[in-house]
């Protein structure tokens, strides 16, 4: 019998499933396609896209589909290959001189286009990329937000990733989905070859290759809470409100919009952003929902607004400083969200002046409209916003605390570095010295302050928030009934 080996790597997210090991290698070539086939394949996978479209996307696919057919991509693709490239990197770089063609015209309707074109290269590099069988474990040096939901749609059972740390997106993605995760996972467990059994332990974070009879499962431990407070769903995707719901969330207390149109290759505009917005708002009945805006930049990029490369991206520009700069964005999102009437949450809050403009912008919106202005609140996520906590509490109407992000830059130890992982084991006195005065000065000021990190649903880190005074948990939606589980019958 094959010998059992065990790597150890970092709890991703929680729960065990046994699957057969697939390779996943993105951004690598596809060996052995053609030019053909991969035209072939990203036709299929927009006419795939366009059957499930509304309206408002279904002409923009319609517009990707035909430039697929433009012969000078086909053509300047075939010469690349005909040079000596791979047909991947042919398509791309065929897509990359006609993208800037068209950043170089005058009138910026062409010059938008170009971000289409981009996105068509990005599409048809990675198109004939085989998805992995339901029911596989996946193995992968690491995962964008937008492969992990491919993933998870596809039906894998298990994650395992050599970068990334226990809040990095895929992470998140892998714990809303309800999907065992293992990050930070020795290089030799993505030598397992494909095939090989595997079992996946995200509460230990083992991987283990040939798994035998004795792999006993593990009771995760319940915490004891001694106080009852409302738990609300983090959302990336309108899939999960059925269920958030049907766990017994008590609203969303985080819809990370970014997420929602990551796969989109131009911006989401006013009205698709209100029927999401809308339709969640309905599914919810009644329930508070309150919506991040975008937080793109770092390690959630989008398609539709390609960045600049920066040298610290995660201290660059994304979150809310993007979204300042990039004003007509942000003011469609913000008419978006008043006119389905939710609450509106702001990332990456450095000042309280940045709040204030975001404030002026969202009250000028509301006014053309003609509707309320809707309760503003605050991610306190960067050291600064938890130090400003008394000048950001007079400016905001609640706060949220992203732990994730919080703890990165506290440690200054990226989540999505498996090396400097460790540094999130430790539990330091400074970091709850920070929250409770965070927590304190909300209330001082009449705030309420909710956690929407995922320390939310970590058994060790829940029955201290809840003691320095937390009002509301959001936490990913596939862990809202195991939470909910450890508050027993509490009221
Ligand atoms: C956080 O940083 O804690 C948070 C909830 O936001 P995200 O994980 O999306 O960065
Ligand atoms: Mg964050």
């Amino acid at each position: 019998m094959a010998e059992t080996r065990i790597f150890t790597g970092r709890g991703g997210a929680p729960g065990r499933a046994r699957g057969a090991a697939f390779t996943y290698r993105a951004g690598a070539e596809v060996d052995g396609v053609t030019l053909e086939a991969l035209f072939t394949a990203a036709a299929a996978r927009l006419d795939a896209m366009l059957a499930e479209a509304d309206d408002t996307l279904a002409p923009l696919l319609e517009a990707q589909r035909l430039m697929l057919d433009d012969p000078e991509l086909r053509d300047g693709a075939a010469a690349g290959v005909a040079d000596g490239l791979s047909p991947t990197a042919a398509a791309r770089a065929a897509a990359e001189a006609l993208a800037a063609v068209l950043d170089a015209a005058e009138h910026p309707y062409f010059r938008e286009r170009a971000i289409d074109v981009r996105a068509l290269g990005g599409l048809l590099a990675e198109a004939a990329r085989p998805l992995p069988p339901a029911g596989a474990v996946v193995l992968a040096e690491e995962l964008s937000p937008l492969d992990t939901a491919e993933l998870a749609k596809a039906g894998v059972c298990a994650l395992v990733t050599r970068r990334g740390g226990p809040t990095c997106h895929a992470a998140i993605i892998a714990r809303a989905w309800g999907i065992p995760a293992v990050v930070g996972a020795p290089v030799e467990a993505l030598e397992i070859p494909d095939g090989a059994p595997v079992l996946v332990d995200g509460d230990a974070g083992h991987v283990t290759l040939h798994p035998g009879a004795e792999e006993a499962s593990v009771a995760a431990t319940a915490p004891h809470l001694t106080r009852r407070v409302p738990v609300y769903a983090n959302i990336g995707d309108v899939a999960e409100v059925a269920r958030a719901l049907r766990d017994g969330a008590e609203g969303i207390g985080l819809l990370r919009t970014e997420f929602l149109f990551q796969n989109r290759a131009t911006a989401p505009t006013e009205d698709e952003q209100a029927a999401v917005y809308t339709e969640i708002v309905r599914a919810m009945d009644g329930r508070p929902v309150t919506v991040r805006t975008l937080d793109i930049g770092a390690d959630k990029p989008v398609p539709f607004l390609p960045l600049e490369a920066e040298a610290n991206p995660q201290l660059g520009l994304r979150g809310i400083r993007l979204c300042l700069q990039r004003e007509e964005l942000f003011r469609t999102q913000l008419r978006a969200l008043v006119r389905a009437g939710v609450r509106v949450m702001l990332p990456m809050v450095t000042t309280p002046a940045e709040v204030i403009t975001a404030r002026v912008l969202l009250t000028e919106e509301a006014a053309a409209l003609g509707l309320p202005a809707p309760p503003l609140g605050v991610m306190i996520e960067v050291p600064m916003a938890a130090l400003a906590a008394p000048e950001l509490a007079a400016v905001s109407d609640f706060f949220s605390l992203g732990t994730n992000d919080l703890l990165q830059f506290l440690l200054a130890a990226d989540r999505q570095h498996a090396g400097v992982g460790y540094l999130y084991d430790d539990d330091p006195p400074a970091i709850w010295r920070l929250l409770a005065f965070v927590i304190d000065t909300a209330h001082a000021a009449g705030l309420p302050v909710g956690v929407c990190g995922e320390w939310g649903a970590d058994p060790a880190k829940l029955p201290r928030l809840l003691a320095l005074g937390l009002d509301t948990l959001s936490v990913a939606a596939g862990a809202v009934q195991r939470v909910r589980g450890w508050f027993g019958e509490m009221t």
